[in-house]
């Protein structure tokens, strides 16, 4: 069956091409599917764009959109386990962490269902009784949505489901790593009853599927969740049809630990943080920030801890993390640790491939700890976006803050404090979209997410992310229109 979702068709590549999804964890060939290029993307956005200025979906109620997501948030409840499984097999990650994410994702198609009924707009009071002014909130038009692979369907999600809830058409192009899940959710959009055209499906390479969904003049919007490098060559495209942009881009999150912490909270969560998914989370504490009386003891007992670490692929239960997502981002990950190493970094432990001859076959690099880094280095600087800890440490406050700020991410972070006065300061001095105090990675829809300074522009979740997709606008009515007599 084909893989790409056009005006409510499911077609192959024009030029009939196909890329192999192999799975991270063993090389195993998962599937075959269609590789589009920019004729299909083309393609995608005429229907898109048909659907939007002709179809039924920008003109349905906002209360029937609300119940076709909240459908869909059903049937994705109906299909998890099977979505969990495809999920497992597209990026390693283990099957509970999959199952977690596509609960998350039933409940995002809820969330957003429930604030599709519930912006009427809102009465402007001008002081003249005469004339009725009111906002109203528009869809913005066809949107393009591009995902990355580490939460491939929680991020198309967190797109899709607040672009349809305002009233968009929109063009998906998942990455070329991880398609499976995303072609999925478009037959559940089918099955809950959305009209041809208004969601559609490209396949395929960024460069060649993508970039028309940057560039051409019939899209609208464009929502982007990847890396920074691609972000800014999205941004400078998107610019030539002054398009809406949304950015999700990375983060390097500083964890600040206070030597007045929770010890065994603090380290259990340093772990998780950091080695959840083996790094590849856009918000992972990648850099641990320890005061200095703590230091010793704290870096010691993360170490011995992160030695333990079971690797293993999605269906071994005793794993606790999986594999890179190919071999060129391992390489990636590999040359940043070298390079810590010879800005002077120590490495604790880690920095290598596993021995077990059994992981052989996939991408696995060990948890690695970098201790005595400092500010400058391009560990501490850039997202390796692996298993990489580095340890930087601080004395009081001002300081912590500092260093915390000082790269140009600003995503997300922790602070980890009994002192509650000295977690408000640190939270409020951050430049971070979230700061956990005492706590790390949760979220919730209803909360928006993104980031502050290059970690992104505009905001996904909550209320806010739905008014990414929409437009407001101003109508002013005068009820009882008079000469004003200015030129007369
Ligand atoms: P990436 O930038 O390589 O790719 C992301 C998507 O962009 C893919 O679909 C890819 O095919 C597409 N793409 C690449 N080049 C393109 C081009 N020239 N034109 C159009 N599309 C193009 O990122 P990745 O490696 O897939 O994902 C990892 C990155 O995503 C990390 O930096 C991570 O921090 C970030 N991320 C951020 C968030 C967040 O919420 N801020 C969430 C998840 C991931």
């Amino acid at each position: 069956m084909p893989d790409l979702f056009i005006d409510g068709d499911w077609r192959s590549a024009l030029d009939g091409r196909t890329r192999e999804i192999r799975c991270p964890a063993d090389g195993t060939l998962v599937a075959a599917v269609d590789e589009a290029d920019g004729k299909d993307t083309v393609e995608a956005i005429a229907a898109a764009r048909r659907a939007f200025d002709s179809g039924p979906w920008p003109r349905t109620p906002a209360p029937e959109r609300g119940d076709l997501l909240a459908r869909v948030g059903g049937l994705l409840d109906r299909d998890k386990e099977q979505l969990a499984r495809a999920e497992s097999l597209d990026t390693g990650k283990r099957l509970v962490e999959s199952a977690y994410d596509i609960e998350d994702v039933a409940n995002c198609f809820r969330y957003f269902g429930r604030l599709a009924g519930s912006g009427a707009g809102r009465v402007v009071d001008t002081g003249r009784p005469e004339v009725d002014s009111r906002v109203v909130y528009e869809p913005v038009g066809v949107c393009g949505l591009i995902t990355p692979w580490n939460y491939p369907l929680l991020q198309t999600a967190w797109k899709v489901a607040p672009a349809l809830a305002a009233g968009n058409t929109f063009v998906l192009k998942p990455s070329e790593l991880t398609p499976h899940t995303a072609i999925h959710l478009m037959r559940l959009l089918q099955e809950a009853g959305l009209p041809s055209g208004a969601g559609n499906l490209v396949l395929g390479a960024g460069p060649q599927a993508g970039a028309p969904l940057a560039e051409h003049p019939d899209v609208d919007l464009l929502s982007f969740t990847g890396g920074l490098g691609t972000g800014r060559l999205l941004m400078a495209a998107a610019a030539g049809t002054v398009k809406k942009v949304a950015l999700e881009l990375g983060g390097k999150n500083p964890n600040i630990v206070f030597a007045d912490a929770d010890f065994e909270a603090a380290v259990d969560m340093a772990l998780t943080a950091v080695f959840l998914h083996s790094g590849q989370v856009c918000s992972a504490g990648a850099r641990l920030l320890v005061e200095s009386s703590l230091h010793e003891r704290f870096v010691d007992e993360v170490v011995r801890r992160a030695g333990r670490i079971r690797l293993g692929g999605p269906f071994d239960e005793r794993a606790r993390t999986g594999p890179l997502i190919s071999a060129a981002h391992r390489a990636k990950v590999e040359a940043y640790v070298a390079r810590g190493v010879e800005e002077g970094a120590v490495l604790r432990c880690g920095g290598a491939r596993p021995a077990d001859p059994a992981l052989d076959e996939g991408f696995y690099y060990l948890p690695t700890v970098l201790d005595k880094c400092s500010v400058g280095m391009s560990v501490v600087q850039e997202e390796s976006f692996g298993p990489v800890l580095t340890v930087e440490r601080f004395t009081g406050e001002d300081e912590a803050v500092r260093l915390a700020n000082s790269t140009v991410y600003g995503l997300a972070g922790a602070v980890w404090t009994r002192d509650e006065g000295r977690a408000a300061r640190v939270a409020a001095a951050l430049r971070l979209g979230t700061v956990w105090i005492n706590d790390y990675h949760p979220y919730v829809p209803q909360a928006e997410w993104g980031g502050f300074k290059q970690s992104g522009v505009g905001r996904e979740l909550g209320p806010a992310g739905l008014a990414e997709y929409q437009e407001a606008k101003h109508i002013w009515r005068n009820t009882a229109p008079a000469p004003q007599g200015w030129f007369s």
